[in-house]
């Protein structure tokens, strides 16, 4: 009794090896230099999150805000249900690592480092104008054969360090089993597989500002559909925030990069923190503790 309270205390202060490189690393699964080294996303559309190669503001700068407001060619031809997405990293790497690592290795520490960058990727952009934070679901089957849920796991840290309130149970569920998304070929079939997928208690939502939180975001197929259920459950805004932004980069025949016009932003949708970054007013506090 006593030697387990006494482990578990000193294991609050006595550094372990760090997962990714082996050095040491105080409070967490990770140092602070793989931390700071893990692949951020950098210029993205900010209503896909899907990364804009050309936007000029990469190197030194990625991982920062962009400023104003830049949607790739397919939003700009066909808008998300989503009023806007943050994608913390890039899927590769040490990001990978950590996210395969907690989600098929049972790594639970893992959701720590990850949360973390989520969590500093939201706050960089500026205040967080939400009102419920809403990890994406597994279905039950894969709930109890899995033990957990890996987007909930994420979404508990991310809450913590924004003191963002995070949905009860059950507000959401997945009400049948889909194929997993990364076995579909293409865009078109993702969207089929997950189309009615899911079930939203509108209790919950109505009204409310809603962050849906997943790992990774590949065609974001997955993630719309929930963005659509939420939305007609009666959320007054619906926005995700995902660890990972997989998938390719926008190929479309437009310009990756373009402005929009006013009439292209839901109202609401985007925030005031997205053009009023430098200021940093309102920007909420980010207790990341070491
Ligand atoms: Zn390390
Ligand atoms: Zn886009």
């Amino acid at each position: 009794m006593v030697n387990k309270w006494t482990r578990n205390v000193l294991g609050r202060w006595l550094p372990s090896a760090c997962a990714l490189c082996g050095a040491e690393a105080r409070g967490g699964p990770v140092c602070g230099q793989c931390l700071d080294d893990l692949p951020r996303l950098g210029s993205a559309c900010v209503r896909c999150g899907v990364p804009l190669p050309s936007a000029g503001l990469q190197g030194s700068l990625a991982g920062t805000p962009v400023p104003g407001v830049t949607l790739c060619g397919s939003c700009l031809r066909e808008p998300p249900p989503l009023a806007r997405c943050v994608a913390a990293l890039e899927f590769r790497d040490t990001a990978r690592a950590l996210v395969h690592g907690l989600k098929f290795r049972g790594q639970l520490p893992f959701a720590r480092p990850l949360g973390e960058v989520v969590a500093r990727s939201v706050a960089e952009r500026g205040p967080v104008e939400a009102d419920l934070l809403l990890p994406v679901p597994l279905h039950p089957g894969r709930l109890r054969q899995r033990g957990f849920n890996q987007a909930t796991e994420v979404a508990r840290v991310v809450s913590r360090l924004l003191g963002m309130p995070l949905a009860s149970p059950g507000t959401a569920t997945r009400r049948r089993s889909t194929v997993a998304q990364t076995d579909l070929p293409g865009a078109r079939a993702r969207r089929r597989n997950v189309a009615g997928a899911f079930q939203v208690d509108s209790r919950e939502v109505s009204g409310r500002r809603v962050v849906l939180l997943d790992d990774v975001m590949t065609t974001g197929a997955t993630l719309y559909e929930l963005a659509r259920t939420v939305g007609a459950a009666g959320a007054r805004q619906v926005e995700a925030w995902a660890c990972c932004r997989a998938g390719p980069p926008h190929a479309g025949p437009e310009s990756p990069q373009a402005s929009p016009s006013p009439g292209g932003i839901p109202r609401g949708g985007l925030g005031e923190g997205l053009q009023d970054k430098a200021s940093g007013v309102g920007r909420p506090t980010l207790v990341v503790p070491r």
